[in-house]
């Protein structure tokens, strides 16, 4: 075959820009995270080894289990373990597995993965409903096969040679940064939106990352050479010599535009033709952004998401030390503009398993943000000291995610002064005062905002989850990627409405979500009264040059007319003719 011939372009979504070139490596998301690991010819007899070591470890590990689960709760239910034993023993599926390590040359865990898979179908399709059954006994042997190798000096992304490409089926957000942070150049995701944590975690580190590619998993085998468009959506697999060439040089121009210095200036704010003031602030998820910060030109941190941080430490929660030294890195890096602070938005899809004590049907409308914190004051207790002790010498501004009643409001403030008490007892120095405010990411909180106000010191609107709460679309399912609209008139309402109710307090209000930083909302967000927009440090040049060319007085009047229009069709279309309607224009 012809190298034009096995070329092949994937459309999917680009959630994070910019160009990678590398070879593939494919995961799985279960249990255990598993990834395929090419093997060298003489590494081979010792992937056996460790297959046939993991498999009596394994062995030893449910026999245990069975004599357990025997004495507490009787032989019968410790039967269930025999056929967990038998499954280990059974030659078609070892065989199979050592099969797969010498003929693809690949390490057991995927080797266990594609034969798990290929068996598990095998008894999906018999009749008897016994032997059926037995496939979930598959499933869970070879979870547990796969937690022993784990411990048995597991094979890692690092050790493959080059710039590799991630093609996986799903990515949680933990794993981005961990793998970001390797030899991964660039992400292909099959699930995942626009909004996910793991595409802005993807943005944050610069990754070229195209999601929501159907079915790219099976498409892709290890080492096949692969482009990430992050900026068209698009995925080449086994490029030809040509198109190689031509992504090289975009790749490099990119890379040459992006080491020129920055001419942005931060002491001064952004200004509008009609010379309104527009503060931009920056969004900072991980430590590594805040020397771009600094190049930003950025007016202080208008959002830092402290559950990034328990990512980076998890399985262990971050310890007082560890949420004061980035704290206070923080607040000084802003100085004297503020850094907005976000308590814990912990559970929905992002990692809680130390918090939570149960397992959640629907953990988006569940135990998450400050419903969650509230309800483990004893964790939630050190970020709060270790805030309020970061914040000695100036004045933190803390803000609190995913709050939909007063009353959380008053709790929160309520166990800010316990702890403030608490510090002062034991002679700790701390903030003297705070400013405390919220997000407005939750329909509810948009309605009652006028209320709100009146108990907080700032709003900061979160898109990302207002856009999915008020419309129902779940941020990460690509399957109704398109229904997420955020020009919906219903959003648009609840904008323009949080703003009303911040200004009618006095309280100033940002908006934070991706919405602030997609350049074509910019004049409608000017427009519905908006003045202050967080967004990644790398947007921030972007929108202070954008914001020069916005008439503030004429877009109020679209603003407006564009909330009274029934669909997110009509909004586009009304504003992409913004000029030729206006009166001056339209006499030509
Ligand atoms: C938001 O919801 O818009 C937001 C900024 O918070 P997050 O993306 O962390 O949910
Ligand atoms: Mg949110």
């Amino acid at each position: 075959m012809t190298g034009r011939a096995r070329m092949k372009r994937l459309a999917g979504m680009g959630v994070s820009e910019g160009v990678a070139i590398g070879r593939a490596v494919v995961a799985a998301k279960r249990d255990v995270e598993v990834f395929r690991i090419p093997i060298p010819e003489e590494g081979i007899d010792r992937e056996i080894v460790r297959f046939r070591s993991a498999c009596e470890e394994t062995k030893r590990g449910i026999q245990r289990t069975r004599s357990n689960v025997g004495k507490l709760f009787g032989q019968e239910l410790a039967a269930i373990f025999d056929a967990h034993q038998l499954l280990l023993a059974d030659r078609t599926y070892i065989d199979d597995i050592e099969r797969r390590i010498q003929r693809d040359r690949i390490n057991v865990e995927w080797a266990v993965h594609e034969s798990t898979v290929a068996l598990a179908k095998r008894f999906a399709k018999i009749d008897d409903e016994y032997l059926r059954e037995r496939g979930q006994d598959l499933e869970d042997v070879s979870r547990q096969l796969l937690r022993t190798l784990q411990g048995i000096a597991h094979h890692e992304i690092s050790e493959v040679h080059g710039e590799v490409i991630l093609v996986a089926d799903d990515l949680v957000p933990s794993e981005a940064i961990r793998l970001g942070r390797a030899n991964v150049v660039g992400f292909v995701v099959e699930s995942g939106g626009r909004t996910s944590h793991t595409s802005i975690i993807a943005r944050s580190l610069g990754i070229p990352t195209v999601s929501g590619v159907v079915g790219v998993t099976g498409m892709v085998t290890d080492e096949d050479p692969i482009v990430v468009d992050g900026g068209r959506g698009v995925v080449v697999l086994h490029p030809t010599e040509q198109v190689l060439e031509e992504y090289r040089s975009e790749r490099s121009a990119a890379d040459r535009r992006a080491r020129r210095p920055s001419v942005e200036r931060s002491d001064r704010p952004a200004l509008t033709r009609d010379g309104v003031e527009l503060e931009l602030m920056a969004n900072i998820d991980l430590p590594e952004e805040l020397s771009q910060y600094e190049r930003s030109g950025a007016r202080g941190i208008g959002l830092y998401r402290s559950e990034f941080l328990y990512m980076e430490t998890d399985p262990h929660l971050p310890t007082e030390e560890d949420h004061h030294r980035i704290y206070r890195r923080l607040i000084d890096a802003a100085h004297p503009f503020p850094a907005n602070i976000r308590t814990y938005d912990l559970g929905g899809r992002k990692l809680a398993r130390e918090m939570m004590e149960t397992s959640e049907e629907n953990p988006v409308l569940g135990l998450r943000g400050i419903r969650l914190t509230l309800a483990r004051p004893q964790i939630f207790r050190v970020q709060l000291r270790a805030l309020l002790r970061a914040g000695a010498g100036r004045q933190p501004w803390i803000m609190a995610p995913l709050v939909s009643r007063v009353e959380e409001v008053r709790r929160l403030r309520a166990t800010l002064d316990e702890v403030a008490a608490e510090l002062d007892r034991e002679g700790v120095e701390r903030a003297a005062t705070y400013r405390l405010g919220i997000m407005i990411e939750v329909p509810a909180a948009a309605l009652i905002a006028d209320m709100l106000a009146r108990e907080v010191d700032f709003f900061a609107i979160g898109t990302n989850d207002l856009i999915q709460y008020a419309l129902a679309v779940d941020r990460n399912n690509r399957e109704v990627a398109d229904l997420y609209q955020p020009l919906h008139p219903a959003i648009l309402r609840m904008l323009r409405s949080v703003v009303e109710g911040g200004r009618a307090a006095g309280i100033p209000v940002s908006l934070c979500g991706e919405m602030a930083a997609d350049e074509k909302y910019l004049a409608l967000l000017l427009g519905l009264g908006l003045r202050r927009l967080s967004v990644h440090p790398r947007s921030v040049p972007v929108l202070r040059r954008l914001a020069a060319e916005v008439d503030v007085t004429k877009i109020e009047a679209i603003a407006g007319e564009c909330c009274e229009l029934p669909s997110a069709q009509e909004v586009e279309e009304r504003l992409r003719h913004r000029r030729p309607r206006q009166p001056a224009r339209e006499s030509q």
